[in-house]
C-alpha cells in the first residue's frame, strides 16, 4: 500500500541538516575551547622558558661580576704599584673572594708574565698570545672597549677548554697590559648550573658569540633556536647571546586530547541529534501510512456498502416480484377452487369436498406466507422519514389495530410515562404491533394476558421493554426465534408463520438498535429493544 507523499520540510528542519548543524556547532565550540586551552597552556610554558632564561642570565652575570671584580682589583694593584712581588699571595686572596674563576693572569707586551695559581697553569706562563691571530683580534676588541671582554671558548695552553676575560690596564695614561681571568668550561657549567651538553630535563641552552665572523658556542649541542618556545637575551657587556628552548612544552599534550574529545563528543551529539530529528519523520511516515490505509479501507467499505445496498435492492425487488407474481396464480387457484365448489357442490361426493377444502386451506396459508415474506423483504427499506414519534401515540394505534384480540383475551395493557423518540413512525409501529401481537398470542390457557410497556433512558439511546405473563421461551431458543420461519410451536397450537420477530429484528437493526429477550419457560417474556437518540438512516 502506498503512503501519501510527505510534505517537504524546510532545509534547516531536515534530519541531515539538523545533524550537520549540531555536529558543526558542537565541533566549533569544543575546538574553540581546546584552542583557548592551548593558548593558555602555551603562555604558561612560554613564561616558564622566560623565567629559566632569566635564571640562566642571573647566574651567568654573577660569574661575570666575579671576573670583573677580580680583573679590576688586579688592574688597580698594577696601576697603583701595589703588586711588587706579592702577585701570588694577592692573587690567591682575590681568587678566594671570587669563586667561579680558575686563574688570574697579567699580560704584558703580548706575553703572559704572571699566572696564579701556577700549579696546572705552568704551560701558559710565558706564552706569547700575539702569535695567535684569534687572541690578537679579541685583545684588540678588549682594548677598543676598554672593559672586560671575553674570548673563547678555545683550547687553553694549559689543557682543556675555557674562556678568558681580559681587561686593559692603563697606567698613567699609557696602555700597560692586560689583567685576565681564566674560566675553565667545567667551572662555568657548574657556576651556571647547566651540564656541558646544554640540556636539562625540560630545557636546551646555548651561549654563543660572534668571533671573526663565526659563531662560537659554549654548550655541546646543535639545537636550533629559530622555532618553538624559546627565549633569547643579549649580555651586552660581553656580546654573548644566551638562548633557552623548552624541550617538552605541555600545551600540545593538554590541548590535543581535549580537541580529540571535542571531536568525538560532537560525533556522539550529532548521532543523537540524527536519532531525535528522525523521530518526527518516522512518526509522520507512520501516520501517513496509517491514514492511507484507512482511506483505502474506507474506499473498500464504501464499495462494499454500495454493493450491499445494490444486492439488497435487487433482493427486495426479487422478493417483491416473486411474492407479487405468486399471489396472482394463488388467487386464481383459490377462485377456481371456490368456483368448483359452488358450481359442482351437489355433484361432488364428500371426499371431493374434503380435498377441495384442503386445497383452499393450503392456498390460503401460502398467500399468508407470501404476504409475510414480502413484509420481511420490505422491512427496514421503506420506513419513511425520521420524525418525533410519541410512543404513547404508537401504543394507541397498535391497541386499536389489535382491539379484537385484546377484547377476546381480556388483556390488560399498562405503561408508565413513555418517551418521544426520533424514528420512522412506520417501523416503530410495526415493531410494537408484532411484540404486543405475540404477547396476546402466546398466552397460558385461562390466564388473561397482562402486558407492560416500560422505557429506560440512557445517554445515547432509549431502551423499550415489552413484557408479558405468557408461556415464556426456553433459554436455548431465545436467539433462534429471531430467525425467519423460526417457530417453537405447531400452527394448530398457535397460528403464525415465524416471520414476525425476524421483521422486528430487521427494523430495529436498521434503526441502529439491538433486540434481545429475557424469559423463562412458563414465566412470561420480556422483549428489550433500543433506539439510538441520534438516529441516522
Ligand atoms: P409467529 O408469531 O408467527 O410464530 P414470530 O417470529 O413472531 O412468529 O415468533 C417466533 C416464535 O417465538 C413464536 O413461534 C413463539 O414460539 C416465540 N414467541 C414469540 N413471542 C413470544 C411471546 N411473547 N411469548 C412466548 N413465545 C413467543
Amino acid at each position: 500500500m502506498l503512503a501519501s507523499p510527505i510534505s517537504p520540510r524546510p532545509f534547516f528542519l531536515r534530519p541531515k541538516s539538523v545533524t550537520w548543524m549540531v555536529f558543526c556547532l558542537s565541533l566549533i565550540v569544543t575546538e574553540i575551547v581546546a584552542w583557548r586551552l592551548l593558548l593558555k597552556e602555551r603562555s604558561l610554558d612560554q613564561e616558564e622558558v622566560i623565567q629559566e632564561g632569566l635564571n640562566f642570565q642571573n647566574r651567568l652575570e654573577a660569574v661575570l661580576d666575579y671576573s670583573s671584580t677580580a680583573t679590576y682589583t688586579l688592574s688597580f694593584l698594577v696601576q697603583n704599584n701595589l703588586l711588587g712581588d706579592r702577585f701570588d699571595s694577592l692573587c690567591h686572596q682575590i681568587l678566594k673572594q671570587n669563586p667561579s674563576i680558575d686563574a688570574l693572569q697579567l699580560v704584558q707586551n703580548g706575553v703572559i708574565t704572571h699566572i696564579c695559581p701556577i700549579e696546572g697553569n705552568e704551560a701558559a706562563l710565558g706564552l706569547d698570545i700575539s702569535k695567535n691571530p684569534d687572541h690578537v683580534r679579541e685583545v684588540a676588541e678588549a682594548i677598543r672597549r676598554n672593559s672586560l671582554y671575553f674570548e673563547g671558548p678555545f683550547h687553553l695552553a694549559q689543557g682543556g677548554r675555557g674562556i678568558v676575560g681580559r681587561l686593559p690596564i692603563i697606567e698613567k695614561g699609557q696602555f700597560w697590559g692586560l689583567s685576565a681571568v681564566v674560566i675553565r668550561l667545567e667551572t662555568l657549567f657548574e657556576a651556571v648550573e647547566i651540564p656541558s651538553s646544554g640540556e636539562s630535563e625540560n630545557f636546551v641552552y646555548q651561549l654563543s658569540k660572534m668571533a671573526g665572523g663565526q659563531r662560537v658556542q659554549v654548550f655541546e649541542n646543535n639545537e636550533t633556536f629559530d622555532s618553538g618556545l624559546i627565549t633569547e637575551r643579549m649580555i651586552p657587556k660581553v656580546e654573548w647571546k644566551l638562548q633557552v628552548k623548552h624541550k617538552n612544552p605541555g600545551y600540545i599534550k593538554a590541548a590535543v586530547p581535549f580537541a580529540l574529545l571535542g571531536f568525538f563528543f560532537s560525533v556522539a551529539l550529532a548521532s543523537f541529534a540524527w536519532k531525535v530529528a528522525n523521530q518526527p519523520l518516522k512518526l509522520q511516515k507512520l501516520v501517513d501510512e496509517k491514514t492511507a490505509d484507512l482511506q483505502e479501507l474506507n474506499k473498500v467499505m464504501e464499495l462494499k456498502a454500495e454493493e450491499l445496498s445494490r444486492i439488497n435492492h435487487e433482493l427486495n425487488q426479487y422478493a417483491h416480484v416473486i411474492s407479487h407474481d405468486l399471489q396472482e396464480p394463488l388467487r386464481m387457484v383459490v377462485n377456481f377452487m371456490e368456483l368448483l365448489k359452488r358450481k359442482y357442490d351437489n355433484e361432488l361426493d364428500e371426499q371431493a369436498q374434503i380435498y377441495i377444502g384442503h386445497a383452499l386451506n393450503g392456498a390460503q396459508g401460502m398467500r399468508e406466507l407470501v404476504k409475510e415474506l414480502l413484509q420481511y423483504a420490505l422491512a427496514g427499506q421503506q420506513q419513511g422519514q425520521i420524525e418525533k414519534v410519541p410512543l404513547r401515540m404508537i401504543l394507541d394505534d397498535v391497541t386499536s389495530i389489535l382491539h379484537v384480540q385484546i377484547d377476546k383475551t381480556q388483556a390488560t395493557i399498562s405503561y408508565e410515562e413513555l418517551p418521544v423518540v426520533d424514528a420512522p413512525k412506520l417501523a416503530i409501529t410495526q415493531v410494537m404491533q408484532n411484540l404486543i401481537g405475540n404477547a396476546l398470542k402466546f398466552i397460558k390457557p385461562d390466564v388473561a394476558p397482562v402486558i407492560r410497556i416500560e422505557s429506560i433512558e440512557r445517554a445515547k439511546e432509549w431502551e423499550i421493554i415489552v413484557s408479558d405473563n405468557g408461556i415464556g421461551i426456553d433459554k436455548e431458543y431465545q436467539q433462534e426465534i429471531f430467525g425467519v420461519f423460526r417457530r417453537l410451536h405447531s400452527k394448530s397450537d398457535y397460528a403464525g408463520t415465524g416471520v414476525g420477530l425476524a421483521i422486528v429484528q430487521k427494523q430495529v437493526q436498521s434503526m441502529g438498535g439491538r433486540i434481545w429477550v429475557e424469559s423463562e419457560k412458563g414465566a412470561g417474556s420480556a422483549f428489550h429493544f433500543t433506539i439510538p437518540k441520534s438516529l441516522l438512516i
